[in-house]
């Protein structure tokens, strides 16, 4: 079972996957929690240069280094953990590169998810929770929990809206994959109506 997460920075998604593992544990799955960018060793070194040199690197370089970060994790650990039998949970998968540099940084949605797509060799989730929150309220949950850097604060308010629309768009695209959750409501709400869709795909 391979789900992941998306949605905008303070929407709950870091949360929400912690809640999830803790479920899925507490019904006896093995289970791997990860992320992209850097859920790997290599990861974390294009993690550092996406998000500490933003705004320098051209933005088909952008993509490709999360397209490169996406190939080497789903090669080296989560295809590995899937194939062992293990529920793999993520923070962020293609959805996110398709809001953020197909919508975000304008380089087209198939251009993006095609590039992930052969990233990933073709991988794609059994679920996608969407946790779609609008970018004003986002930005306040973030201030309001004193993160370290608002990383809301790296790009102006009309890219953040795009890529709400886009993830948005990519759900009403699939709608067998996507879940698509009010991320304003409370944490235990959001993380029951997740289980109740996990319970169902795990019927399948
Ligand atoms: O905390 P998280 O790992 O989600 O932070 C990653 C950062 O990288 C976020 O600020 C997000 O806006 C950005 N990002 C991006 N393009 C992606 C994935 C993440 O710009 N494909
Ligand atoms: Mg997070």
């Amino acid at each position: 079972l391979f789900v992941t997460f998306e949605g905008g920075d303070g929407a709950g998604k870091t949360t929400q996957a912690q809640l999830l593992e803790q479920w899925m544990i507490s019904r006896g799955r093995a289970v791997v929690r990860t992320r992209e960018p850097g859920g790997t060793e290599v990861g974390t070194l294009i993690r550092d240069i996406v998000l500490h040199h933003r705004g320098e690197v051209a933005a088909r370089a952008e993509a490709l280094l999360y397209a490169a970060d996406r190939a080497h994790h789903i090669a080296t650990f989560v295809r590995p953990a899937l194939e062992r039998g293990d529920v793999v949970i993520q923070d962020r998968y293609l959805d996110s590169s398709v809001a953020y540099q197909g919508a975000g940084r304008v380089l087209g949605r198939e251009e993006v998810r095609d590039l992930s797509l052969w990233a990933a060799e073709g991988l794609l989730p059994d679920l996608t929770v969407l946790l779609d929150l609008d970018p004003a309220a986002a930005r306040a949950r973030l201030d309001a929990d004193e993160k370290p850097f608002d990383r809301l604060e790296a790009e102006k308010e009309a890219f953040h809206q795009a890529v709400r629309s886009e993830f948005l768009a990519s759900a009403a695209a699939e709608p067998e994959r996507f879940l698509v959750v009010d991320a304003s409501r409370s944490p235990e709400e959001i993380a029951r109506v997740i289980r109740e869709r996990v319970a169902l795909v795990l019927e399948d």
